[in-house]
């Protein structure tokens, strides 16, 4: 099975990721996280607001909203410019973004088409049967309030980021900073995108984790530049490899309409015929942002430079990430299958998710041996001492192998098992899940042995 594949199957089956309204045939434009789904979720984006906000003294938070005046739009260049080109098989009436057809030939056959005559449909297998590409708008709307005429039309923001710039004054004189500073943001983002697919790779309802980050003009390269490095070494630290990793430079050409360089960091997805997809980007913004919310708005939101009696608007480095894409990228990293002894002597093959503990949505499992009026209150004893500290679970129902094997199949980092050994030496069993090694620990120093092993 592909491995795409075993995820969204492993996800389903423990409980990370369901379709949305699955009971009414469920829906691509998002996923629904489960219970081991939504620990996964939030221990990214904490691990992600510490090393951004809580371990940096130039970087404050924010909770903006989702739906803001509509003319922030029109400003950014929403309203025009955020657009991607549609095209249509006239065959099956199939829709593609046409920049996503001609990547994935690209990537087949190390050349672009000539034209999009030359590609099939995926879905009927017709060949050029595309119509001419044409432009759509990615923004979702909404109408607020009673009456929907024009003026009750609104839209959800398709990106946090500019929640932040149309705080710009409020944080910075509130929070008592000066460029260079940061403000960061976790939340949800709407994109009416015409294809969405690949599990929770690509869906309308989404979450980003961005920080816009103020510098001075003529500094903002070396920012730029610092970012980067910074952002890949937080994806590697939290355990994806290298080798699924690379650098894509746009070409200048290819900008975005605010974008001084962009650089993104891609993750080998391995969707559709090409390796590598987009997992974060980092821009340089020139100071398009404030200056152009300064005009469409009157409210002047460049920055008086007091040691050396400049005025400037800041140059914004922009390192944005998607928060549900990571959890993909996370997913697929961890998933692994090698062999695990059984109890007739022999191996079996099992499924581990090697997460970082950091990640791990359970961070240890108490399984007493068998249930047993002796051994389960002092499991249930442990496991609600351990539950100050960390997500726990307390299984005992069916064989130990199998319980083991439950554990390796979400990524819980450590088993403690609790046995009739216990009774008398009050030690347990800790076994480490990527090892699989068993360690003899007393009951008194779990919390210490885990405290050592489990960084905060
Ligand atoms: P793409 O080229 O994949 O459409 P983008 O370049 O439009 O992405 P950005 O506007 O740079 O994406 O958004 C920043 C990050 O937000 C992306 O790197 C990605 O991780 C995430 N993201 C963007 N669109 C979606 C989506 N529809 N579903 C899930 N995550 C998304």
């Amino acid at each position: 099975m592909d491995r795409i594949d075993a995820i969204v199957s492993l996800a389903k089956r423990r409980g990370f990721v369901f379709p949305s309204s699955e009971i009414y045939g469920g829906s691509k434009s998002a996923w629904d996280y489960g219970p081991l789904g939504v620990e996964l979720k939030e221990n990214v984006r904490r691990a992600w607001w510490r090393s951004m906000v809580t371990f940096r003294d130039d970087v404050v938070g924010l909770d903006s909203a989702v739906i803001l005046a509509p003319e922030v739009w029109a400003a950014s260049g929403h309203l025009t410019e955020f657009v991607d080109p549609l095209t249509e098989c006239q065959s099956c009436h199939k829709r593609y973004r046409a920049d996503h057809l001609t990547d994935e030939h690209s990537a087949r056959h190390g050349a672009a088409p000539a034209s999009l005559t030359e590609l099939t449909c995926a879905n009927c297998g017709n060949r050029g049967t595309f119509s001419p590409p044409r432009n759509f708008n990615g923004l979702v709307r909404t109408s607020l309030g009673p009456v929907e005429d024009t003026s009750s039309m609104h839209y959800l923001r398709p990106e946090t980021a500019q929640g932040i710039f149309v705080n710009f004054l409020n944080v910075m004189q509130s929070s008592r900073r000066k460029p260079p500073f940061g403000i960061a943001q976790v939340g949800k983002s709407f994109r009416n995108e015409i294809t969405p697919g690949n599990f929770i790779f690509r869906t309308r309802e989404f979450e980003q984790m961005e920080l816009e980050f103020f510098v001075k003009p003529g500094e903002d390269e070396q920012w730029h530049d610092q970012w980067l490095a910074e952002r890949w070494r937080w994806w590697t630290d939290l355990g994806l490899s290298e080798r699924n990793l690379r650098r894509y430079e746009h070409p200048a050409a290819k900008l975005a309409h605010y974008a001084k360089r962009t650089v993104d960091i891609e993750y080998r997805f391995g969707f559709g015929g090409k390796d590598f997809d987009e997992l974060e980007g980092v821009s340089n913004r020139s100071d398009f942002d404030l200056r152009t919310h300064s005009t469409a708005s009157g409210t002047d939101l460049s920055y008086f430079d007091q040691e050396n009696g400049e005025r400037w608007f800041p140059y914004v480095i922009e390192p944005a990430a998607g928060l549900t894409r990571a959890v993909l990228a996370f997913l697929l990293e961890a998933y692994d299958v090698d062999k695990a002894p059984n109890t007739k002597g022999g191996m079996d093959s099992r499924t581990v998710m090697r997460f970082d503990p950091r990640l791990a949505p359970v961070k240890a499992a108490i399984l007493p041996l068998s249930r047993n009026p002796q051994l389960s209150p002092k499991a249930r004893g442990l496991a609600t001492d351990l539950r100050r500290r960390w997500s726990v679970e307390f299984d005992d129902a069916g064989a130990i192998g199998r319980r083991y094997r439950r554990q390796d199949e979400i990524g819980t980092p450590y088993c403690v098992t609790v046995d009739f050994d216990t009774l008398s030496d009050n030690a347990v069993t800790v076994r480490d899940r990527d090892s699989m090694k068993q360690e003899r620990v007393s009951l008194d120093h779990v919390e210490a042995y885990l405290l050592e092993r489990l960084p905060g």
